[in-house]
């Protein structure tokens, strides 16, 4: 069952959104050549607990982390580790909070030092794939929708989307219905209704879209080892439009200055 929300509570989603979108914009900062993966998570921690709020991934179904950090053909729920960030990798970052009873999930994928143009690419459609699948998040779409605008995309850039993991509902709980897959067909699966929010978040990879679990139980790669690129927001369906609580002004910035068009509203 899909749990809309009020105008109340979707005022708590924005916090919750708005600081786990603040604390990926820091972890992006950070995370250069030198930075180990368990540096980005403590850091991460610490900003969401002075903030009040907590880590919602940390101890979720036994999760042991407060980020996933996802390096390379990890495509999501990597384990921060001491790995070291390198010159040339990409790593997906995401991030959980739970603020005032309400969560914030968002994730995205950041270059560390000179990374090659392959992979630059990647990101870059993995990005615009989201900003296409926002613009779908209106009263009266259905969920196919979604699925179709980053699919349609992401694939005739030569991309395939992850099939094994997808998009959810989000509120009190971090999953919640419905299900939102990364491929679609337009008009069919559920019809969207204002006061929907929903963490949207493509994968995508350069290979085969098929994964395998490592034996640590948690971190997704693709089974080819060939790069992945993940981008998450969390995004509420209204009479307005699609807002999008984890949207920053600096992401916007950031987005604006690569020359993506960001329609979606903060
Ligand atoms: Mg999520």
């Amino acid at each position: 069952m899909i749990i809309g929300k009020s105008k109340r509570e979707l005022e708590k989603m924005r916090a919750a959104g708005r600081l786990a979108g603040l604390v990926r914009e820091e972890l992006r900062r950070m995370a250069r050549a030198g930075t180990t993966t368990l540096d980005l998570d403590r850091a991460a921690e610490r900003m969401i607990l002075e903030a009040g709020a907590k880590p919602t991934f940390k101890g979720y179904h036994g999760f042991p982390y407060s980020i996933c950090a996802s390096v390379n053909e990890q495509v999501v729920h990597g384990f921060p580790s001491d790995y070291v960030l390198k010159d040339g990798d990409i790593i997906s970052i995401d991030v959980g909070a739970t603020l005032d009873g309400f969560v914030g999930d968002t994730a995205t994928t950041v270059p560390v030092g000179q990374v090659g143009e392959d992979k630059l690419r990647l990101i870059r459609v993995a990005e615009e794939s989201l900003e296409r699948a926002i613009e779908q998040c209106r009263h009266g779409k259905h969920l196919g929708d979604i699925g179709w605008a980053v699919q349609e995309y992401a694939e005739a850039e030569g991309y395939s989307l992850v099939r094994d993991y997808g998009g959810h509902g989000i509120g009190r709980k971090m999953h919640e219905d419905p299900h939102i897959p990364n491929y679609g067909r337009p008009g069919t699966g559920t019809k969207i209704k204002n006061g929907y929010v929903f963490a949207v978040e493509p994968m995508l990879n350069m290979g085969t879209h098929h994964t395998k679990t490592l034996a640590d139980g948690w971190t997704v790669v693709t089974v080819d080892g060939r790069p992945s690129a993940h981008v998450e927001h969390t995004i509420a369906v209204t009479e307005e439009g699609p807002q999008v609580f984890t949207r920053v002004p600096e992401e916007i910035e950031r987005l604006q200055a690569a020359g993506a068009a960001v329609a979606a509203r903060v």
